[in-house]
């Protein structure tokens, strides 16, 4: 249970919990102006300082005078309770060490220093006395960014340079040296500002959600509507709300690319800019949204997931967007997924969750179909624009040469776009030249060395890359297993292959490709999608980077080249996932007043799973699936944990599996099932072999401390880790 938060009075034994890896708090004494609990604190660790958060009272019964003092306060207000709670039941929902989940609440780079001791770098009105290619990638990134500061250290590693070249820059007054300023506030918004008049069903869904909010307290909404039918809107109008309750709002987005649309949307809502936290932003602004956010005086934060873990206040609403997205799933460290985290701290917070998306997760679907969530639908699309008609292209009726993916019915379609003066996307979910690199000679397939999956060619990047471990590689002259020269072989699709193909059937035609590895940074991604909603393309080449969230007002068709992609597979979330991203991508034609049209190229038009995306009939869609969960007992009908053993050695991480295969009995105490010790779906990672075991509880089982019971019986050898995954996204 959190304490109370009070006023510890000077010298009184206190608690504080630290962000090292310990498993508890440590004892220390209050200051002489005692201490708040959640007061940010700095207390001497071994030979060390380390920062700390004051948690109650001191666990200990060391005589007081053994204690020693908390070295230093920060000058930032106390930790909230709710926020504290928040911190205590995520970090016992994903079996999470405390202090681990402390960290995430910590990552304020520069926190507890004081302003003015760090010097920092922006962009200067000099000309640089002598220009050199290192000296022009500095300019370049603070071009890039004109208004923010940056750490030296930062600025070097973000333009590939040492920091001797930056310092170099700053005596012709090209970069600008200061002392770090103390952070400036966020423009105040203005919830007063008038919307725009909404549509009939929008109001009343903007209506219920502003009640909601203003009686207060704690509530989730799914916010379902089709691409397109204004949600964002609606949800703004709820933000309106909360900020003119005086409380802060948090707006969750899957990515990067989606903020720079956003952040136009609010500025044109709310007067100004709100503030931002995710990768893309610098390390001094970065501070400064922490400083500001714990201050209370930022109202607005648009951020990535890890922003769930932001020091709010006095937080009255948490919008996530596209709620559905696998991205929300944090897959390193800490496994937690961002929606449900953000349900929980809502609730430890008393505040309304929003969750809006036009192709609901089953998870959503079903709590509001079991009433935990309210349900709001915007059936049609906002004014005149009408949803994209779907058909199959069946590709065994097709006549296609070997090495060739647009079917001549697309074609034709694209055809029709180009002289009509409309953009075409071609959608392919797969990054790079092609899937597989294989020798003619051998029949090997290039693998990487360290883990169970191939390398795929990126012929843009000029190298071959594991999509698991980031690793790459030249391409080898020579096939790495029989060591023949000139085999090696291009096999199956990728996004830049497909630009290829379009390329050589369109000549005329102005292709634009839009795939993650083909853009240095967030700035020069915003920059072509704006040039493509400008009409500056006839066709988009896209990977699901386009499924989400821009908008192309141009763009009448969109034509998947395999639809199939995806649907094979043991993973039960296969179908749903398949479902979601083909009306998401199919979404993306006709907004505006243009029809729009989607073919899907399939082999399988009888597929289930095909042909409820082709009805529309997402409610019956969800429903058997549903039904097949139900039977099934898995979530969101029952309770699953995916535990993953890694060891270099395969034999060790299988021992580490049986052994607590056989020590079942914490688990069936609570009436869950072990499945394996298996090959985890990818069997090797960086190096390390990956063995896992399932368990399936029914749904009210208390399975988290069951399972810390049931893994605590085996001492890991050393060189073994172990990591348990609540709500795994693939069983
Ligand atoms: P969604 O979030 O459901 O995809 P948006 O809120 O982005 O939908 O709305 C789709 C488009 O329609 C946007 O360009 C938006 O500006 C416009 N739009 C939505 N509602 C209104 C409204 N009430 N008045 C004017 N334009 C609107
Ligand atoms: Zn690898």
């Amino acid at each position: 249970m959190t304490p109370m938060s009070r006023l510890h009075p000077p010298g009184a034994p206190v608690a504080v919990l630290t962000t090292q890896p310990l498993d508890r708090a440590l004892d220390y004494r209050a200051p002489p102006g005692g201490v708040q609990d959640g007061a940010f604190v700095e207390v001497p660790l071994g030979p060390r300082k380390v920062l700390g958060v004051v948690w109650g009272d001191a666990a200990g019964d060391w005589p007081v005078e053994k204690l020693r003092p908390i070295a230093r306060i920060l000058n930032v207000p106390p930790m909230g309770e709710a926020f504290r709670d928040f911190l205590e039941k995520s970090a016992a929902y994903t079996l999470t060490p405390l202090p681990a989940m402390l960290r995430l609440g910590l990552r304020a780079p520069g926190l507890g220093e004081t302003p003015g001791k760090r010097r920092v770098y922006a962009i200067g009105t000099g000309a640089p006395d002598r220009v050199t290619p290192a000296r022009l990638k500095v300019i370049d990134v603070l071009r890039d960014r004109p208004g923010d500061l940056f750490a030296l250290s930062e600025l070097a590693g973000m333009a590939e340079v040492s920091t001797s070249v930056v310092k170099g820059l700053v005596a012709s007054g090209a970069v600008l040296e200061q002392d770090m300023p103390r952070d400036a506030d966020f423009p105040p918004l203005d919830p007063k500002r008038p919307g725009k008049p909404l549509a009939p069903d929008q109001q009343q869904a903007a209506d219920t959600l502003q009640a909601a909010i203003a009686s207060g307290g704690y509530g989730t909404t799914l916010l379902k509507g089709v691409t397109g039918s204004g949600k964002t809107e609606v949800y703004l109008e709820a933000v309106a709300e909360c900020l003119s309750h005086g409380r802060q709002v948090l707006v969750l987005l899957p990515e990067i690319a989606l903020t720079a649309e956003f952040l136009t949307r609010v500025k044109a809502r709310f007067g100004a800019h709100p503030a931002e936290w995710h990768s893309g932003v610098t390390q001094s602004e970065r501070r400064r949204c922490w400083a500001k956010v714990a201050s209370g005086q930022a109202r607005l934060v648009v951020g990535a997931r890890s922003s769930l873990f932001l020091p709010f206040q006095d937080l009255g609403l948490i919008v996530v967007d596209e709620e559905h997205d696998t991205s929300y799933k944090q897959e390193d460290g800490v496994l937690y997924s961002a929606r449900d985290m953000a349900v929980l701290r809502a609730s430890c917070e008393g505040a309304q969750v929003v969750l809006a998306t036009a192709t609901p997760s089953l998870e959503s679907w079903a709590n509001a179909e079991l009433g935990k969530y309210k349900r709001l639908d915007l059936t049609s699309r906002f004014g005149d624009a009408v949803l994209p008609k779907l058909r199959t292209v069946d590709m065994r009726d097709e006549d296609l040469p070997g090495g060739r993916w647009v079917s001549p019915t697309l074609k034709r379609e694209i055809e029709t776009r180009i002289i009509a003066g409309e953009q075409s996307l071609i959608f392919l979910n797969r990054r790079g030249y092609a899937p597989v690199t294989l020798c003619r000679a051998c029949g090997q397939q290039v693998a990487c060395h360290q883990c169970d999956a191939r390398m795929v060619e990126h012929r843009f990047l000029k190298r071959l890359m594991c999509h698991q471990c980031g690793e790459t590689a030249p391409m080898p002259p020579a096939c790495p297993s029989c060591g023949v020269e000139g085999k090696l072989a291009a096999v199956g699709p990728g996004v830049e292959r497909m630009a290829e193909e379009v390329t050589a059937l369109f000549p005329e035609a102005r292709i634009a490709i839009l795939s993650s590895d083909l853009f240095g940074s967030a700035r020069a991604l915003k920059a072509k999608v704006e040039e493509i909603a400008r009409g500056g393309a006839d066709i988009i080449v896209g990977t699901q980077l386009v499924a989400k969230g821009h908008n192309f007002p141009h763009l009448t068709l969109v034509g998947v080249i395999d639809a199939d992609l995806g649907l094979q597979g043991s993973d039960l979330r296969a179908a749903e996932r398949t479902f979601q991203l083909m009306r998401q991508v199919s979404g993306r034609a006709g907004r505006a007043d243009k029809p729009g049209e989607a073919l899907l190229q399939t082999y399988q038009p009888e597929h289930p799973v095909i042909r409820a995306i082709l009805s529309g009939d997402e409610e019956s869609f969800l429903r058997e699936e549903a039904d097949q969960r139900r039977a099934a007992g898995v979530p969101p009908y029952g309770r699953m944990a995916g535990i993953v053993i890694s060891d270099p050695d395969a034999a060790t991480a299988f021992d580490v599996g049986n052994a607590l295969a056989r020590r079942s009995q914490p688990l069936e105490s609570v009436g869950a099932e072990i499945y394996g010790p298996a090959p985890a779906p990818i069997a090797r990672i960086r190096g390390r072999h990956r063995v896992r075991l399932l368990v399936k509880a029914p749904r009210q089982a208390p399975i988290q401390p069951a399972l810390a019971a049931w893994v605590a019986q085996i001492d890991l050898p050393r060189s073994t880790r172990l990591s348990i995954d609540i709500d795994p996204q693939s069983f």
